[in-house]
């Protein structure tokens, strides 16, 4: 008898080769086609399956990962929800520091996905106790562990420059025109933007940026000067330029306004059935406006990020909105 061929190889198997969706009503009234990667379909929810799969497969290549070992990283978001799953899946231990003001949900999302989370004061980057700073002392404390390090871990854009990048060539069979998506750590604009620059540097490369982040003044002027008040949107913006975003090939950049983010992620919704993030409403909307930038006959393509079932408190919150003065309409 043959064994039954295995297509996916467990949890890792199943992350990235993301179905590339056409939004044909968001687009409409451009003359251009919108492509959008559905990342929130990756077996963890977000596109940041994809640099914690890149970040441990680096490590246990270099050699500083071995069966049993430990993964630590300090972040309250998508990454530690990716690497707490692969950990499972691969056999080792997960630590995450976590700022102590974030949510209850996060804290027990973490937990129940089996990662030890140890809650920290939450105090600013250049303080040693910072959350960042405490998962570097601790990995390195340990035999056997890695610091996922997402931010300056150039892995972490290895893992967009070898999967993501090369995705959106094959889906688009090189027609495309023009590639967004808003930063955090910067791997995935930067690693997507690598490679389509080497496939064909015409490509233009956009970060869409939400308001309060430095990266716009960064690609407009050459300097990180933050701009506006703070966002609603989590995981996406940044104060600084990370070792991941340093030396992309990024030819301009978009502020996309929080009343914005708003409107597209329920025009994703409801015109789409879309159930996305705010990041995805930030890069959706990056694409409206490269769409009426470039005019009729040209071909956008951004990411859908991340669900919205972990904004119910936020985003998709009714109250919380309106006391934000947004409006879903
Ligand atoms: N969207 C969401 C929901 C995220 O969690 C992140 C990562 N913080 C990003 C976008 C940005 O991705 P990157 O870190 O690759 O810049």
């Amino acid at each position: 008898m043959t064994a039954p061929r295995i297509l996916h190889e467990g949890f890792a198997g199943v992350i990235g080769n993301t179905p590339l969706v056409h939004l044909r009503r968001i687009e409409s009234g451009t003359g251009c086609t919108l492509l959008a990667k559905a990342e929130f379909m990756n077996p963890g929810g977000s596109v940041k399956d994809r640099a914690a799969l890149a970040i441990i497969r680096d490590a246990e290549r270099r050699g500083d990962l071995h069966p049993g070992g430990t993964v630590v990283e300090g972040t309250a978001g998508n990454t530690g929800i990716g690497l707490a799953h692969l950990c499972n899946a691969l056999g080792y231990r997960c630590v995450i520091f976590i700022p102590a003001n974030q949510s209850r949900e996060k804290i027990d999302l973490l937990r129940t996905l089996g990662a030890e989370v140890r809650p920290v004061p939450a105090v600013p980057y250049n303080n040693p106790d910072n959350y960042v700073h405490q998962s570097r002392r601790y990995a390195a404390s340990l035999a056997n562990a890695v610091w996922a390090n997402q931010f300056d871990n150039p892995a972490n854009r290895e893992g967009h420059y070898t999967t993501t990048g090369p995705e959106i060539w094959r889906q688009t069979e090189g027609n495309l025109d023009a590639f967004t998506c808003a930063v955090g750590t910067g791997g995935t604009l930067a690693g997507v933007s690598l490679y389509l620059k080497e496939k064909n540097p015409a490509i233009r490369c956009v970060l869409a940026d939400p308001s309060g982040s430095a990266l716009l003044s960064y690609i407009k002027q050459g300097e990180p000067q933050p701009t506006g008040p703070a966002s609603i949107t989590e995981g996406i913006g940044n104060s600084r330029v990370t070792a991941n975003l340093a030396g992309a090939p990024i030819d301009d950049a978009i502020r996309i306004e929080d009343t914005e983010v708003v409107h597209t992620v329920y025009r994703l919704l409801r015109e789409e059935g879309l159930f996305v993030g705010s990041s995805s409403g930030v890069n959706v909307a990056a694409a409206l406006t490269l769409a009426h930038e470039l005019g009729p006959g040209h071909t956008i393509v951004t990411l859908l990020c991340d669900g919205g079932g972990r904004y119910y408190s936020r985003l998709y919150n009714p109250d919380w909105l309106r006391e934000k003065g947004l409006s879903t309409s």
